[in-house]
């Protein structure tokens, strides 16, 4: 019957590919929040009176996200600072910003906006511009991951936030998975998961509270909620060998709907043995230019910073 299977509603709105499961609006806006809370509880992401600095960009994960923890700051769980990065990345981050700037408001979340060109005084585009014909392997998503990195740890101890919550879902970390074995990067493997481990007291958890979430339904999740989200895609995402993995993906699951969620099941049974064998023993220092956790004198960023000087 085409009626929603826990209220009998005729108007579905999704019926699970992977499950076969049919749900109305209100049925199915309920069941992805009581699971994005289950899975919180299940790997012990939030506790009470944590802050969470939670990164805000407008996109449709982290204002589903948003949304959803907010429901816990209303019962005085948690507390929320929203911080939005603007990379400097000129007709694509302006408006994520504005979006940003009204859902905090509208929830009355606190919320700053942190720009790249006032951390490092450079934009992603004059970065991109500077360094595309001298070193054409590394793209725009390497200097932004390394720098986006460094700002929302900085912010946090500032903010005084314990956990940092982004809006990765199971596509993202499928993709993740996937990269990491193809390009054999056994290391990165070892941090993939749903918390980040503290390997020096000045790194903030990272949680990633959506990661069992598929994309697609964090979508419908904010078209029924009618949420104001960005959908525009970022110039330089087109670049990414992610990108690549992405549509692979994507092509793979038309025919085997589960693969996604196999691909994680299966990733985080082997986990457990992988960091004990894989993770990276390294000491972790503070770099001596900024003072911020690195594994070596100079953190990336900085790095990068300096080899732009000369
Ligand atoms: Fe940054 Fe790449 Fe994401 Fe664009 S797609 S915001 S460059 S990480
Ligand atoms: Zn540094």
């Amino acid at each position: 019957m085409n009626s929603c299977d826990k209220c009998g509603n005729p108007n579905i709105i999704i019926k699970k590919k992977q499950s076969g499961q049919k749900l109305c609006k209100d049925c199915f806006i309920k069941s992805t929040q009581n699971k994005v809370i289950k899975d919180i509880r299940k790997y012990k992401l939030i506790k009470k009176g944590d802050k969470i600095l939670l990164g805000l960009s407008g996109g449709k994960d982290s204002v589903m996200l948003l949304d959803i923890l907010n429901s816990l700051r209303k019962r005085n769980i948690i507390d929320i600072i929203a911080v939005t990065i603007d990379e400097g990345i000129h007709g694509y981050r302006e408006e994520g910003v504005e979006i940003a700037v009204r859902n905090a408001k509208k929830l009355g979340v606190e919320h700053r906006v942190v720009k790249f060109k006032d951390y490092f005084g450079i934009t992603l585009d004059e970065i991109i511009a500077k360094n595309t014909l001298k070193d054409g392997r590394r793209n725009a998503c390497t200097y932004c991951g390394v720098f986006r990195r460094w700002i929302f740890n900085k912010v946090a101890r500032e903010e005084g936030a314990t956990k940092i919550a982004t809006g990765h879902n199971l596509d993202d970390e499928t993709q993740s998975i996937v990269m990491s074995y193809l390009e054999g990067n056994i290391h990165n493997l070892t941090r993939i998961g749903p918390k980040s481990e503290i390997k020096n007291k000045k790194f903030t958890i990272k949680i990633k509270p959506l990661r069992e979430i598929p994309e697609k339904e964090i979508g419908l999740y904010v078209i029924a909620k009618e949420l104001e989200v960005h959908f525009a895609g970022c110039p330089y995402a087109i670049e990414s060998f992610r990108g690549e993995i992405k549509d692979f993906i994507k092509q793979l699951s038309n025919e085997h709907p589960t693969i996604m969620y196999s691909t994680l099941r299966g990733f985080d049974k082997i986990k457990t043995i992988l960091k004990k064998e894989f993770s990276n023993k390294s000491i972790v220092m503070e770099c001596e230019k900024c003072g911020e956790p690195s594994a070596a004198q100079l953190c990336k960023v900085c790095s990068f910073l300096e080899s732009w000087k000369k």
